[in-house]
């Protein structure tokens, strides 16, 4: 036999969750070819493995790369974790379909994180082709937005949609789906998604249930409504007839840890009673995200002009502040309450800021941080993005050891050093995949090593229904990861985020090494990927 790659003396952790063995891994072109112990044949490259695990490429089964991807299509930060597949258009972000006209509300949408889209299409067939021209070196699996779905179907308006309306967004979601989307996704926290009532994303699920369209949910509330919002989700499923994937399942806010179980029993229940509905979550106890997202829902109403206009308007801005201030010392959001010191900047045009607490800001400006953040996002035109240190470490560890909760970084793929993302963003970016891995399993043995891959790779390919991804087996896509147990570790920090991590030497996509030893071949290896 003549082989493009040879991994030889590896122990095959192989992603179904079975025990590891030692075995070769032998890959033709783009395919696993055969796996098996001393295999003999030519191949033009051979890789000693002896020491390290291989296993299938991890499946970050939740990203935001999507809005990225044209800065750096390489999305190195994901790769060198050892992913090969990333699943974007989560949150109700994503960056088509877009209106006739829509182009700037879009793109002031992704750069609240930092991204500087540029748009040339409006359908969703369009930006897949788009995507596919930039050469990503990863798999990619997107959902389309049901914020997007909103912004083109009806406007940035807090109401509910005419019965055209509702026949246009279902419109665009069946050509998304069309065109590759393997369901949509909502952020019922962030404007216009919030806007939706359950009934209107009922009937835009069962719009999609006999294409076999997926519902990935940022769910309604993860603090104080946290129950009622995974109790919404579970009923989009059940009623709109369609699977269910609970986004990064948490807990925010010190008065709502307690809420942790129960949310957990309320996802095991609705599996009882025969819901496909699983959930991702991220091993560390700080969110990211806008920090727009901190003022109250009815300050995007209208969207970006408007919210500028109230943070420019000094009886508007009292109001949020009545809303929102707890003691002057604790901050009232959506997503629990967060004290001014667990908020920190991570990305604006300022980049002496990144890093800093909203706390240490207003010592240093004489100011009420109050009012230091209100200025910041309006002096920034609320491109902000933040770290916000909301939940608990017990939380992120009963999370990671549910046997139905997978791993998902809710993160960009960026390069390290100088490159189109400043600042200090949240560690999530580099190190998800490792931290598991090193300190999770390896330093705290929480879970074993089997469990650990198979949460990365065969149970997302499963929810995803990718029929040949998520496993070591002859005739599946080459998507491999290649670790060393003894080292693999996250090295990013909150004070230094743009580190890779160690211990992941090799890593292959659809049979191209991208990652090789200190060596990133930034390849446009990855493909688009399509529902089954
Ligand atoms: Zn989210």
């Amino acid at each position: 036999m003549a082989w493009s790659l040879l991994i030889k003396n590896g122990s095959v952790v192989d992603g179904s969750g079975a025990p590891a063995a030692a075995a070769d891994v032998a890959v033709e072109g783009d395919r696993i070819a055969a796996v098996g112990r001393g295999l003999s044949g030519e191949a033009a490259r051979v890789i000693d493995a002896t020491g390290l695990m291989v296993t299938p490429g991890f499946i970050d089964i939740h990203s935001h790369t999507d809005l990225f991807y044209h800065a750096c299509p390489a999305a190195e930060s994901k790769v060198r974790q050892g992913v090969t597949t990333e699943v974007v258009g989560m949150c109700s972000f994503s960056p088509a379909p877009v209106a006739p006209g829509g182009a700037e509300a879009v793109k002031a949408w992704a750069a609240g994180i930092g991204s500087r889209l540029v748009i040339t299409w409006q359908t969703f067939a369009q930006y897949m082709d788009h995507l596919r021209g930039l050469g990503p070196s990863v798999n990619i699996v997107h959902f389309v937005g049901q914020g997007a779905l909103r912004l083109a179907g009806m406007g940035a308006e807090n109401r509910p949609p005419a019965p055209r309306e509702r026949k246009d967004m279902e419109r665009l979601l069946a050509e998304a789906l069309e065109a590759g989307a393997f369901g949509f996704s909502t952020g019922l926290v962030y404007p216009p998604s919030l806007y939706a009532s359950t009934e209107e994303l009922v009937a835009l699920a069962k719009s999609m249930a006999k294409r076999g369209g997926l519902y990935f949910s940022h769910i309604r509330g993860e603090a104080a409504t946290l129950e009622d919002a995974i109790k919404e989700a579970i009923r989009i499923g059940e009623d709109g007839g369609v699977p269910v994937q609970i986004a990064h399942i948490k807990a925010a806010g010190r008065e709502n840890w307690g809420k942790m179980d129960r949310a957990l029993r309320l996802v095991d229940e609705a599996r009882a009673r025969g819901l496909d509905v699983t959930a991702d979550v991220y091993p560390y106890h700080a969110a990211s995200t806008k920090m727009d997202n901190l003022l109250p829902a009815w300050t995007h109403d209208g969207g970006i002009a408007k919210l500028l206009e109230r943070l420019h308007d000094g009886a508007a801005r009292r109001r949020i502040v009545d809303e929102c201030s707890v003691d002057g010392e604790r901050w009232k959001t959506a997503s629990g309450t967060v004290g001014w010191d667990e908020i920190l900047v991570a990305t604006c045009s300022r980049p002496e800021l990144a890093g800093t607490n909203l706390a240490q800001l207003a010592r240093d400006t004489g100011m009420a941080p109050a009012e230091v953040m209100l200025d910041l996002l309006r002096d920034e035109q609320a491109q902000v993005s933040m770290v916000v240190f909301s939940q608990s470490e017990d939380n992120v560890v009963k999370a990671l050891a549910h046997p139905h909760v997978m791993i998902g970084s809710d993160s960009l793929g960026l390069s390290a050093g100088p490159g189109p993302h400043p600042g200090k963003p949240h560690p999530r970016m580099y190190g998800t995949f490792p931290r598991v891995l090193g300190r999770y399993v390896r330093e705290r043995k929480l879970l074993s090593w089997e469990t650990a891959v198979n949460k990365m790779t065969g149970m997302p390919a499963a929810k995803l229904r990718l029929k040949d991804r998520g496993l070591v087996r002859p005739g599946l896509a080459a998507d491999l990861a290649v670790f060393d147990p003894a080292t693999v570790l996250d090295l990013a920090t909150f004070v230094d985020p743009h580190r890779h991590p160690v211990g992941i030497p090799y890593v292959v996509v659809n049979g191209q090494v991208v990652v090789d030893g200190p060596r990133y071949n930034a390849a446009p290896a990855g493909r688009v990927l399509t529902p089954p």
